[in-house]
């Protein structure tokens, strides 16, 4: 197996700052009202972790897993619903909580999903965006960092089922 080191693009310290805000303007946007988070996995889970904690509001927790990549870092061009949420999300507040925004095919295909269960309001919060490759219009109402079109890993985020747990977002180098 080839070797890899990581190199820092956006550090832990970064990260926690900008979720400080994220937290503030999504706490703000919904007031007194409930909220179901609905967190993609598997790539989502650190920073709906540390988002829910800097929301200030009712919250109930779901999770839904898709995938669009396989073992590399290619697009595979489709998308499967492998896990499900098991809530009911009709008429209620829905927040997306999503690692990257690459095509944008995932959280077109999710919207979509979503949509017919007839929600009061669905928002997207998403830790990435990279412009570079969208195909996709995708709305994303609170934003971390929108980034070059690197292949990332770290925070969450995997290179074949690798480096989820890395505290911040690192690009590889390959022979390093
Ligand atoms: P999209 O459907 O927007 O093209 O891709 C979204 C999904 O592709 C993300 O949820 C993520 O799983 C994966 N992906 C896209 N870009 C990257 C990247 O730079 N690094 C990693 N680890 N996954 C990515």
């Amino acid at each position: 197996m080839e070797l890899y080191t990581p190199e820092v693009l956006i550090s832990e310290e970064e990260i926690a700052l900008r979720i400080n805000a994220l937290g503030k303007a999504i706490t703000n946007d919904f007031e007194d009202e409930e909220l179901v988070v609905i967190c993609v996995l598997k790539g989502a889970f650190m920073f709906c972790s540390d988002l829910i904690k800097k929301i200030n509001r009712p919250i109930k927790l779901e999770f839904i897993s898709l995938s669009s990549y396989g073992d590399n870092t290619l697009s595979s061009g489709s998308v499967r619903l492998e896990m499900d949420i098991t809530g009911n999300i009709e008429g209620k507040n829905v927040l997306i909580i999503e690692d990257i925004v690459d095509s944008g095919l995932t959280i077109k295909t999710l919207m979509e999903i979503m949509s017919v269960r007839r929600p009061k309001t669905v928002r997207l919060a998403s830790l990435l965006y990279k412009p570079a490759k969208l195909k996709h219009s995708v709305k994303i109402d609170y934003l971390g960092f929108e980034i070059e079109d690197k292949f990332v890993i770290g925070y969450g985020l995997d290179y074949a089922g690798r480096y989820r747990e890395l505290p911040y977002i690192g690009v590889l180098n390959a022979g390093h």
